[in-house]
């Protein structure tokens, strides 16, 4: 399997119970998805919302009424029942919120039941199975049974079980909603070393929004669909700690105008109002020409500063930029002035939903990204940018961690785009971010 394909396809997914029946359940309707070797991928939703029967389907322990589920690009569909048996005791591991030990084996035996089915001799496999114990700190406990024990240790002996057989897919439903705070804890900093130390897939089912911190990515459920993807994008690469930016005196500027100035480095906090527009004037205009006189370059630039202060509208500029110097025109010609004009129009229109409408602000800038630069995305990728647009307009990540995101391979959470496409589309984000922005 090569390491930018997914080990996991999930393709128009839906199970309905009870089909055709007065009492049918929608339980998954049309779940696409693709998980990458090594992630951690937790999927969130309130109660019934379907999470359960989606982290089945993938273990192949649930039918789909349609669609189809693939690991390792085997289809689970056409897996021979060798295969099958083969995905449950060494593919994947799981775990359950209720434990699901067996309550008249001990401890040592319950961790060695997916060795034993394996056919390995008792004697090698508990040695192996005492490694796990005491791994997760439960070796003392190997030969009690599970009604003796606490809950979190109960969890600890069923993780243990999940690895037996040293699984690359480990499937978590729920697995500590049965546990108190500390054992929680506990459960949830053993997961995550097996996905960072160990490089185990982890998929993990929570209503808990504590939990999704953890997660490279969040799927989340309501109604049978994911409706939503999150991206943390704090997480790999290792979190940057910034600093405050200090400005002479001035005490430290917000957040928003932070992350602006490391792109715009002649960007400052006395900037406010009246002194910005000229500055956006001049950055609007760098970056949409390239080639231009100097002299027909400032003539704009001062056009474009009266147009910033609503002294005229877009369809004055375009007239005017093209009319000659004599007449208070930048002397350009008229497709130039016209592309321009369209352009700026565009770019504004995204600046306002940024600023007015932050609810569809991600939606409607990448729509007008992918259309900008003629992009093809599947529709979970689409979810994955608007995601991280979301970020940026959150003003939770800058230009240049966003930029990386989309640079980035898609199975380390990224777009893959190329490294110039990621350039130009982080770049023109950032003026419209700050086109958007005012003081
Ligand atoms: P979650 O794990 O998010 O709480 P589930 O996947 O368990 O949700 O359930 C999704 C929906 O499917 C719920 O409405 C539930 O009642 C229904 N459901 C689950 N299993 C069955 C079943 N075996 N028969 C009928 N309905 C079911
Ligand atoms: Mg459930």
């Amino acid at each position: 399997m090569k390491k930018n394909q997914p080990i996991i396809e999930v393709q128009n997914l839906r199970v309905i119970y009870n089909q055709g029946e007065s009492n049918e359940v929608r339980s998954l309707e049309d779940i696409n998805l693709d998980i990458y070797s090594h992630e951690y991928i937790i999927i969130y939703g309130p109660s019934g919302c379907g999470k359960s029967t989606l982290l089945y389907s993938i273990a192949g322990l649930q039918a789909p009424t349609y669609g189809e589920v693939t690991i390792e690009d085997k289809k689970i569909s056409q897996m021979s029942n060798k295969d099958k048996v083969a995905l449950h005791q060494v593919g994947t591991g799981m775990i359950f919120q209720s434990f699901h030990l067996i309550p008249s084996l001990n401890v040592i035996d319950n961790v060695c039941i997916p060795k034993s089915f394996r056919g390995e001799k008792r004697k090698l496999r508990n040695k192996e199975g005492m490694k796990l114990l005491q791994r997760f700190s439960i070796s003392e406990q190997f030969e009690k049974f599970p009604s003796q024990l606490s809950g979190g240790q109960k969890q600890r002996v069923a993780i243990a079980r999940a690895l037996a057989n040293d699984p690359q897919v480990i499937l978590a439903d729920e697995p500590v909603g049965n546990l108190d705070s500390e054992s929680s804890e506990n459960v949830m900093k053993i997961l995550k070393e097996l996905n960072e130390t160990d490089k185990k897939t982890i998929i993990l089912v929570t209503h808990n929004p504590d939990h999704l911190h953890y997660a490279d990515r969040v799927l989340h459920m309501k109604d049978g669909k994911i409706i939503k993807e999150d991206v943390n994008i704090d997480k790999r690469p290792k979190k940057i700690i910034r600093k405050e930016i200090f400005i002479g005196e001035e005490p430290a500027v917000s957040k928003e105008l932070g992350i602006l100035m490391r792109t715009f480095k002649n960007l400052s906090a006395q900037q406010t109002g009246a002194l910005l527009v000229p500055f956006k004037s001049k950055q609007l205009l760098h970056y949409i020409l390239s080639q231009i006189t100097n002299e027909q370059l400032s003539a704009a630039e001062n056009l474009l500063r009266e147009f910033l202060f609503k002294n005229f509208n877009t369809k004055t500029l375009e007239k005017k930029l093209d009319a000659d110097f004599e007449k208070g025109g930048a002397n350009w010609n008229k497709q130039r002035a016209e592309s321009f004009t369209r352009k700026a129009r565009l770019m504004f229109e995204q600046a306002e939903i940024v600023k007015s409408n932050p609810e569809i602000a991600p939606v409607s800038l990448m729509d007008y990204l992918i259309n900008t630069f003629d992009i093809k995305l599947s529709d979970s990728l689409r979810m994955r940018f608007e995601s991280l647009l979301r970020l940026r307009i959150e003003n939770k990540t800058d230009r240049s961690n966003l930029q990386k995101k989309l640079d980035d391979p898609i199975f380390l959470g990224g777009l893959g785009f190329h490294k110039s496409t990621a350039e130009k589309i982080a770049m023109e984000t950032e003026v419209i971010m700050l086109l958007g922005y005012s003081t």
